[in-house]
Formats: structure tokens, C-alpha cells, sequence
């Protein structure tokens, strides 16, 4: 089975700890035939702020450093995860324009809406299951504007505050209620030829889990990347093999991986 990890973080995120070399190492250790760095670039900060540049430089001097170091042992793919895109378009343009070649963009939203402050999901403190459904209804509002936008190869972990609001919080929200504005999202996607990814989520419930994957499959959904998430080497392969079969179980034949932004199937 070929195993490719489509979300990996080096030090050229803020919260990278290890350089692209070094991620590449942990992949071919792991067994993994290909990975695809996708670091952060994000419109908005965590904490709100509005980012006004971006250097790609660190990220094409790294990019070189693993191909010429692991290049000949694993295939080594740079994209990015682009965070919150429709907060200022032009500016994500802009970021891409100026890009060197890359494989994949993961369109992510990490942001609560302006009237929580446009603070990350991670800054959530309280446990409040209205403000968590009203939080989820806000974020599928503007996930299906970024579909919308559609400058992306995969919608990054599409149930993405389930990660904070159960695992940081302790409380068990899901998705359910909320499939027709999913749905809506899906149906902007799968014509346009774009897709999502599955998030391993470092080995905790996958981003989308089955409900949410099995719809997206009913709708004519194909493409779908396996991503780990890994912010450290230990998580780079993270669970890939158990969610391909969940992916197997939920219908799908193939994944994918990227070339220049072009899908390249799998089979499962
Ligand atoms: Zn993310
Ligand atoms: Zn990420």
C-alpha cells in the first residue's frame, strides 16, 4: 500500500519544532513512501491579528536542504496550509502569487468569528454546548465561503473545532445538525474538482470522522488526502494505515497525493 503523509508542520510554522529535513528523516523512517510539507501561512494570526507579510525564503531553503539530503530515498512534496483565506483575499492571493512551485494547499480556518474576538478554536476556555453549536454553525459559514474562494487543493480537517472543544474540553460535540450546511459545502467542491483531507489528527478521532466521510463519499466525492498533522517526527505517518481502511470502509477506492497541484490517485 503506498503511504503518504499530507500535513506535516517544519520550524517554518511558529509552532514547528523540526526542519523540513528533519520530517523527512522521521516519513522514511516510518515507512512512508512520500511526504508533503504544509506549513503555516495564515491571513490571521491565532490571536486575531491581521499577518501583513510573508516570506517564502526559509521554506524554499529548507524545501532544497531535505530534497538534496532525502530526495533520492522518499518523494518530498511542498505545500502549505493557508489559514483563513477569506478574512482578506487579496492578501491570500497575493501570498500564492508569490509562491514558489508548490504541490498542495490545505485551506484551513482556525479563527472564531469577529464577534468572539477571531481568536484560534485553541484559545476556547469554556465548555458551553450553546456556544459550541453556535461557534460550529459560524465555521461552516465560512468554510463554504472558502469553498466558495476556491484557490485550494483539499478543505483542511473539516470538523476541525471538535479537535478543541472534546479533546481540550472534555464535552462530545459532534456534526450532527449540521449536515445540510456540510452538505452545501461538498456540493460547492467535488464539481470544482477540489476535495478534503483526513486528518489523522496525530491518532485522535479523525478530521472528518465517518458520518462526515461517508457523506462526502455519497455526494461523489473522490478525492480525499491522508495528513497526520504532525507538528514533531514522532507523529509524521501518524495512523495513516488504520484511516486508509476507514476510508476503504467508507466507500472509497482511492486517495490522493499532489503533483504541481494535480491529483495523483491511490488505490486503497
Ligand atoms: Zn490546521
Ligand atoms: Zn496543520
Amino acid at each position: 500500500m503506498y503511504l503518504a503523509d499530507y500535513h506535516t508542520h517544519s520550524t517554518c510554522s511558529d509552532d514547528g519544532h523540526n526542519t523540513m529535513t528533519e520530517m523527512a528523516a522521521a516519513a522514511l523512517s516510518a515507512g512512508l513512501h512520500e511526504i508533503c510539507l504544509t506549513d503555516h501561512l495564515d491571513v490571521v494570526t491565532w490571536l486575531g491579528d491581521q499577518v501583513r507579510e510573508h516570506s517564502w525564503r526559509a521554506a524554499v531553503e529548507q524545501f532544497a536542504a531535505a530534497r538534496a539530503a532525502l530526495g533520492s530515498r522518499i518523494k518530498i512534496q511542498l505545500g502549505v496550509e493557508l489559514g483563513q483565506a477569506t478574512e482578506d483575499v487579496s492578501r491570500a492571493n497575493r501570498f500564492l502569487d508569490d509562491a514558489p512551485p508548490l504541490d498542495f494547499i490545505i485551506a484551513s480556518l482556525h479563527n472564531l468569528s469577529w464577534e468572539y474576538g477571531r481568536r484560534d478554536f485553541c484559545t476556547v476556555e469554556e465548555a458551553d454546548e450553546v456556544f459550541a453549536r453556535r461557534a460550529i454553525g459560524e465555521y461552516l459559514d465560512e468554510m463554504l465561503a472558502l469553498a466558495r474562494w476556491g484557490r485550494f487543493s483539499v478543505l483542511g480537517h473539516l470538523t476541525l473545532p471538535l479537535r478543541y472543544f472534546n479533546e481540550n474540553l472534555g464535552m462530545h460535540m459532534t456534526f450532527k445538525g449540521f449536515e445540510e450546511q456540510v452538505a452545501e459545502i461538498f456540493k460547492c467542491i467535488i464539481p470544482a474538482g477540489r476535495g478534503i483531507e483526513l486528518n489523522t489528527n496525530r491518532g485522535h478521532t479523525p478530521l472528518p470522522d465517518e458520518p462526515i466521510l461517508r457523506l462526502y463519499r455519497d455526494l461523489g466525492g473522490e478525492i480525499i488526502t491522508l495528513g497526520s498533522d504532525a507538528h514533531t517526527p514522532e507523529y509524521v505517518g501518524c495512523a495513516i494505515t488504520d484511516r486508509q481502511a476507514l476510508l476503504r470502509a467508507c466507500g472509497f477506492d482511492y486517495f490522493a497525493t499532489f503533483d504541481r497541484l494535480v491529483p495523483v490517485y491511490h488505490k486503497l
